[in-house]
């Protein structure tokens, strides 16, 4: 299923909610590629401070070196205007010639979807597979989806499929919703950016690598949200 998936976030620094999420969505799924996009200059996050592009990007090039089937798309990151999954699903699919395609969110980010640049038309264009965060949308009931992409609805639903446990929702648009049955790992970017300014240890919700990387640099010694 899918020839290529696309998992899109600030990363600021990517933590192992956003690595397990990742293996276990490529585990269910079993698409060709995952691609895992930085990015550049996030339009949803409004916090004055952010690390440079180019730390996430290296943070995240650390946390999925050998990882099967997983490549990190620099795509967001080179660009100068802001990072629009629009954007990004069009480049995809003019670098790999296909639409055989879909989009992982965090429940947390289903909650906001419609605050997303052209997200109607990103529910045309491809697929979007949602992944448990705890507290945001637990169960996704039918009610809460429709509402995350009003106005466009739920025409059909097929339960265990592709997977047991997985919930397809099919959208009015010819395309799907696909709720993953992956574990829930209660950890946040800002939880480790706040632990790292107070001095306490981020060891086993980051990878090695990504700690060291932190560390010689000097990131998030002052913590701003
Ligand atoms: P911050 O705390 O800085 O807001 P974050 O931890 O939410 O960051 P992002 O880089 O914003 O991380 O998240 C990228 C994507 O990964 C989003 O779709 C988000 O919903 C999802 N995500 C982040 N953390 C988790 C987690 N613990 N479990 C499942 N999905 C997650």
């Amino acid at each position: 299923m899918y020839r290529v998936v696309i998992f899109g976030g600030t990363f600021d620094p990517i933590h192992i909610g956003h690595l397990r999420g990742i293996i276990e969505t490529g585990e269910i799924l079993r698409p060709e590629k995952i691609l895992v996009v930085p990015a550049g200059h996030p339009p949803h996050k409004e916090t004055k401070y952010h690390t440079p592009p180019e730390d996430r990007l290296e943070m995240t090039r650390l946390a999925v070196r050998g990882i099967e089937g997983v490549e990190v798309f620099d795509y967001e990151v080179k660009k100068s205007s802001p990072s629009y999954t629009i954007e990004t699903i069009e480049e995809v699919e003019k670098r790999y010639g296909t639409n055989d395609h879909a989009v992982v969110v965090g429940s947390d980010s289903l909650e906001t979807f419609t605050t997303w640049h052209r997200y109607v038309e990103i529910l045309e264009k491809t697929d979007l597979v949602v992944i448990p965060r705890p507290g945001h949308l637990d169960g996704l009931t039918l009610e809460e989806v429709e509402r995350s992409i009003a106005p466009v609805s739920i025409t059909g639903i097929v339960r265990d499929f592709p997977s047991p446990g997985c919930v397809t929702m099919e959208t009015g648009k010819g395309r799907r919703i696909v709720s993953l049955p992956i574990r829930e790992i209660n950890v946040s970017a800002t939880e480790i950016r706040e632990k790292v300014a107070a001095g306490k240890s981020v060891k086993f919700l980051i990878p090695r690598e990504v700690e060291n990387y932190i560390i010689e640099k000097k990131l998030y010694r002052r913590c701003e949200k």
